[in-house]
């Protein structure tokens, strides 16, 4: 059975890119007689509180949008929460120690960006390596002064896939990923671990994200891969742009959905984004039972797409 899944992070208000994302990826697996789970992405319980997560299940009730387990109603594969989760991304980390090379690695946030130009979509650069092969004396000396942080060196391997949206993709580890961090140096678990542990146990066969995950993807296959587990379907979804091209924040206050529940209905924010994913030819009201029956992937555009001005209200 399709089992998708809706994986936010509660930092902020829902807005409407996230919303974009969740009902594409309940309507894909609705469409095709699946199960929806809802997992809380707060691996960072300081910048996730719980607050957020109830606030984000309450506006997803709002729009109508239902989850056969998942988040505070739980379900056969609880916790939903991954700040919850950390014994189980534990045990797996040692079975990645196992199967791959993972190093301490002593670079701040800072001093790689001081080095290199950003690589990926979020600002961060690819590895330049410094940590890789520093002697033990070295090891314990910088520990001294610094936690490290858990890096896996990417063996050198092509990953190649076909996205549902994007079409083929083939990435060379070490070029067009880098050695990835896999633990913080606070102990949190990174999310290119959780999310791989997750899916997996969890048995979701179909990610539907945005297409600025794609470039996270090859090294979870790879994760996937190297711990046995299959690998799901993947559809990178075009991002939403404001009218003037540029993406949307969590800081636009206009489009969360504090401000949206004041001036739409649920059917008009599920008709516009079925609307702005190809679905419907215009804007108008439509149900979530609607745009269940008639979702067509092919019909869901390759490049982001423009909100209209009369969103803004
Ligand atoms: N938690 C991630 C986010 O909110 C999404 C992760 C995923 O879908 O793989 O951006």
């Amino acid at each position: 059975m399709e089992t998708g899944r809706f994986a936010p992070t509660p930092s902020g208000r829902l807005h409407l890119g996230n919303i974009f994302c969740a009902l594409l990826a309940w309507a894909s697996v609705k469409s095709q007689g699946g199960r929806i789970l809802l997992r809380i992405e707060d691996l960072d319980l300081e910048r996730s509180p719980r607050a957020i997560a109830d606030q984000l299940e309450s506006d997803l009730q709002w729009l109508g949008l239902t989850f056969d387990e998942g988040g505070s109603s739980g379900g056969p594969h609880q916790p939903y929460y991954q700040s919850e989760r950390f014994e189980l991304y534990e045990g797996i980390f040692h079975q990645v120690a196992k199967a791959a090379e993972i190093y301490p690695c002593f670079c701040s946030r800072a001093s790689l960006h001081a080095a290199s130009a950003p690589h990926f979509s979020d600002g961060r650069v690819l590895y330049p390596g410094t940590c890789y092969g520093l002697p033990p004396e070295a090891v314990q000396e910088r520990k001294k002064h610094r936690l490290p942080a858990c890096r896996v060196h990417v063996p050198d391997k092509t990953i190649s896939f076909t996205d549902g949206i994007q079409g083929d993709v083939s990435a060379y580890l070490p070029r067009d990923c880098g050695d990835f961090v896999i633990r913080r140096a606070d102990g949190i678990f990174a999310y290119q671990l959780a999310v791989v542990v997750d899916d997996g146990l969890m048995g979701v066969n179909q990610v539907v994200r945005g297409r600025d995950l794609l470039e996270s993807t090859p090294i979870q296959i790879w994760l996937f891969e190297t711990l046995g587990v299959p690998v799901p379907e993947f559809y990178h979804i075009p991002l939403l742009l404001d009218p003037k091209g540029n993406r949307l924040s969590k800081r636009d206050a206009a489009l969360d959905l504090s401000a949206l529940r004041g001036r739409f209905l649920p059917e008009d924010i599920i008709g516009l984004l079925a609307f702005l994913a190809g679905q419907i030819p215009k804007w108008e009201k439509i149900t979530l039972t609607e745009l269940a029956g008639m979702f067509q992937w092919e019909k869901v555009p390759k490049d982001d797409v423009f909100l209209p001005e009369s969103i803004y209200g």
